[in-house]
């Protein structure tokens, strides 16, 4: 696989420096969610099925069984991997599979899921330094739409009582100001900086906060929005730093100490920051 992608998270997960590889461009397109039941022939405990998700990654190098509170057990594979392999694996580790979903399960038990996704009363976006109220106008309509007025209002009106027509709503209203106020800011510091870019994008991603290409194609997470203008400055340099230097080598962090002295601190606040974004703007 070509090396062609740093990440931001690698940088900031691991206290050793070190880099991650993969083609982030496309990662999400290519993170083909396939949701199946698969009975699984479990030896010791008769055929007891697991449910399982596939999730396919192009940064992934092998197989990884991944259980969570949220999401259950979820097998993560190479892009291209044949699911028929699959079965035998999940057989293989039934006992740790079982296991894990009996501590999960427990979890659970103590810490029940949180509320369903509500809308929320106010939407601060600290990147930007506005905030909204937002106020909820029920309509004999299918869809939700969002739209915000001058005296700091955001109207969702329509069909407000499904969460998820108002969520979908709320966050394709998300990434517009996203694209709108990330992108020029994103020139601005190229220019500050000289370091060019040749193509940005704005999406939500769960794990990074931005990531850049060989070909100097800068991808960030709108999530950025709620984040300190420091810190979203931070992340910035750090992608656009990548235009030089492709790795996390020393060079690299000498380049972003030039523009960022106390990028360590960032680092470690950002690695935080995952924990602290609001309710509405979490992914499920
Ligand atoms: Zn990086």
């Amino acid at each position: 696989m070509v090396k062609s992608n740093y990440d931001i998270r690698a940088a900031c997960k691991r206290s050793r420096l070190h880099a991650e590889y993969g083609s982030q461009d496309s990662e999400l397109r290519r993170q083909v969610k396939i949701q199946f039941l698969l009975q699984v022939r479990n030896k010791s405990m008769n055929s007891a099925p697991f449910n399982f998700t596939v999730r396919e990654s192009s940064r992934a190098r092998y197989v990884r069984l991944l259980v969570t509170p949220q999401r259950g057990l979820e097998v993560i594979v190479p892009r291209g991997y044949s699911h028929s392999r699959i079965p035998p694996i999940i057989e293989k580790k039934h006992q740790w599979i079982r296991s894990s979903l009996d501590r999960v399960e427990a979890y659970r038990t103590r810490f029940p899921p949180s509320p369903a996704w509500k809308i929320p009363e106010r939407i601060a976006f600290p990147a930007i330094q506005r905030t909204w109220q937002v106020e909820i106008y029920p309509e004999e309509t299918r869809q939700v739409t969002v739209r915000e007025n001058s005296k700091g209002l955001l109207q969702l009106r329509g069909n407000v009582g499904q969460a998820i027509a108002c969520r979908a709503a709320l966050h394709r209203w998300w990434l517009r100001q996203g694209r709108h106020h990330l992108i020029p800011l994103l020139r601005e510091i190229s220019r500050e900086t000289g370091w060019s870019f040749d193509h940005a994008t704005v999406r939500r991603q769960r794990t990074r906060w931005g990531s850049c290409s060989r070909r100097k194609s800068v991808s960030l997470n709108v999530k950025l929005l709620l984040l300190t203008p420091e810190l979203v400055r931070y992340v910035m340099i750090h992608e656009l730093c990548h235009t030089q230097e492709m790795n996390h080598a020393r060079r690299f962090w000498h380049l972003v100490q030039t523009e960022c002295p106390d990028f360590r601190a960032l680092n470690k606040i950002l690695r935080q920051a995952w924990n602290t974004l609001p309710e509405w703007a979490c992914d499920e």
